[in-house]
């Protein structure tokens, strides 16, 4: 008889969670063990992955496969191993006066099965952070990655299945329907990484079971160069990072605002930035391709609707190339808000280019989006950037800087509102993957006698000293 994928999955979670009540507290050697053996893997089975990624975007520029899913998830694996031991030890606590001598402590405890959901657009970095930190906080995991990537999940899954026991982590590959099936599961936390519109079906789901869930969104993140900008930095990190990975990131700026007298001076140092950077786009090894033929149609739709409104369109054409699926490094100058342009999360190699005049201009046209997960901030006055680190809303913020709080272990890394809700990476990752229990203990010796019934005029007057201690 056929089984169903979904008590094919409840099966796998069914044999996790057995290995979890079987052993419910990993020591931290145990833990250790498996981040070093899932880093030793990683490294070993690197140049596979570049070049899967490589094969599954049609061309991924290997500098960005080795620097990110390679480079900056070996960091935060190393990041937890390093901390763990640290972490997952008790953190005492004070007790206010009235409760002393009761002292108290945090026992971070692993939640139990995890499951985690990742995306296309950086793999590796999306799906093997996770379990890392999962494995570190001592659980055990279940990953679905995306199927829009297969040769790289195909490999990934080798990597995993090779290195770990079945009793430690399992595999699901598969396609939406397999997704939501998956985020049906009665997980002990969920962490899904990908769109907004999907990560609503995926919380809905999750309600169900009552079961917690990370959600790490995207949106439309803005770069504001400030009234006092250093225009070169900016426009050097605003290229690096709009058109790494071909816009196929996150937290990519997603576009930039700039005061309207510096329009023209911004626009003409983007041009010359993108074509130091890339030079002939369609042969440069630095410059990557887009997922698959069905995100080229819709990018070149949001160019196309945007010229149709007026806007202009600045792109290079290329003399040489051959790989349909790269797009040329494109900018849009003063696009209509109401244009699926500005509207969407672009995801792709086009920087729409705004101007403003004022500071509440700038959050008007911010404020047409939800969200964000990240805001960049380019000023060289302390006055500015505070302005817009108080007076902005995002998941996270980098001045002078872009991308960079993504690898930044210290920081907790996740959206607010339509761009998600929980938080990883470090100790934030351990701790959303923990249940930190609160613990009360009570030593013979103590004042607890004086809340015991009955209540007389004794106990009155004591209970009046409580109130003035509280
Ligand atoms: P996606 O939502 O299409 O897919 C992500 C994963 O969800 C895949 O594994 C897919 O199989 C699965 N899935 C698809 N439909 C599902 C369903 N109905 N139920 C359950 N699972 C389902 O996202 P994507 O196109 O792969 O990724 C791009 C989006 O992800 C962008 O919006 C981007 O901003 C966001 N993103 C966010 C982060 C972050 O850290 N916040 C990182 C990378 C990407």
């Amino acid at each position: 008889m056929l089984t169903s994928i979904a008590d094919q999955l409840n099966d796998q979670l069914a044999s996790l969670k057995a290995a979890h009540a079987a052993n419910p507290m990993p020591s931290t050697a145990e833990r250790i063990d498996r981040l070093k053996r899932l880093e030793s893997a990683l490294l070993a089975y690197e140049d596979r992955l570049v070049s899967a990624i490589s094969d599954d975007f049609s061309y991924r520029a290997p500098g960005e496969s080795r620097n990110f899913d390679v480079t900056g998830t070996i960091a935060a694996i190393r990041n937890t191993r390093r901390h763990v031991k640290k972490w997952s030890k008790p953190r005492p606590v004070p007790t206010a006066l009235h409760l002393k001598p009761a002292r108290a402590f945090i026992q971070p405890q692993p939640k139990g099965v995890v499951g985690v959901v990742s995306p296309w657009n950086f793999p590796i970095f999306l799906s093997i952070i996770p379990i890392a930190e999962a494995f570190g906080a001592g659980n055990r995991v279940m990953l679905k990655p995306s199927e829009l990537t297969p040769r790289t999940s195909e490999v990934a899954t080798e990597m995993l299945t090779k290195t770990f026991r079945s009793d430690e982590i399992q595999v699901v590959n598969g396609d939406a329907s397999v997704g939501a099936a998956f985020v049906s599961l009665k997980f002990d936390h969920l962490i899904y990484t990908g769109s907004t519109s999907v990560g609503r079906k995926v919380a809905e789901a999750a309600a169900r079971n009552l079961v917690p869930v990370t959600l790490e969104l995207g949106g439309k993140c803005p770069l504001l160069i400030g009234e006092h900008a250093d225009m070169k930095r900016a426009v050097e990190r605003l290229v690096y990072s709009k058109y790494l990975n071909a816009g196929q990131i996150c937290i990519a700026p997603d576009y930039v605002l700039v005061p309207r007298q510096k329009r023209n001076e911004l626009v003409s140092a983007v041009r010359a930035k993108i074509s130091e950077f890339y030079g002939d786009y369609a042969t440069c090894p630095a410059y990557s391709a887009i997922i698959n033929d069905g995100h080229v149609g819709r990018i070149e739709r949001l160019i196309q609707g945007a010229r149709d409104a007026g806007a202009e369109v600045i792109q290079s054409t290329s003399k040489s190339g051959t790989n349909a699926r790269k797009i040329s490094p494109t900018i849009v100058i003063e696009p209509p808000l109401d244009t699926a342009l500005m509207k969407e999360e672009i995801f792709g190699p086009i920087l729409p280019v705004l101007t403003y005049n004022s500071r509440e201009e700038a959050q008007r046209i911010i404020a047409h989006n939800p969200d964000p997960l990240a805001l960049y901030i380019f000023s060289n006055s302390s006055e500015e950037t505070e302005y817009w680190v108080r007076h902005s809303k995002s998941g996270g913020v980098c001045v002078n800087e872009t991308l960079f709080h993504v690898i930044t272990d210290t920081l907790p890394f996740g959206g607010v509102g339509a761009s998600g809700h929980g938080s990883y990476h470090g100790r934030a990752g351990f701790d959303e993957f923990s249940h930190l229990k609160s613990v009360f203990v009570q030593p013979k010796l103590n004042g607890m006698f004086l809340f015991n019934p009955p209540h007389g005029k004794f106990k009155h007057a004591v209970g009046r000293i409580f109130r003035k201690l509280v």
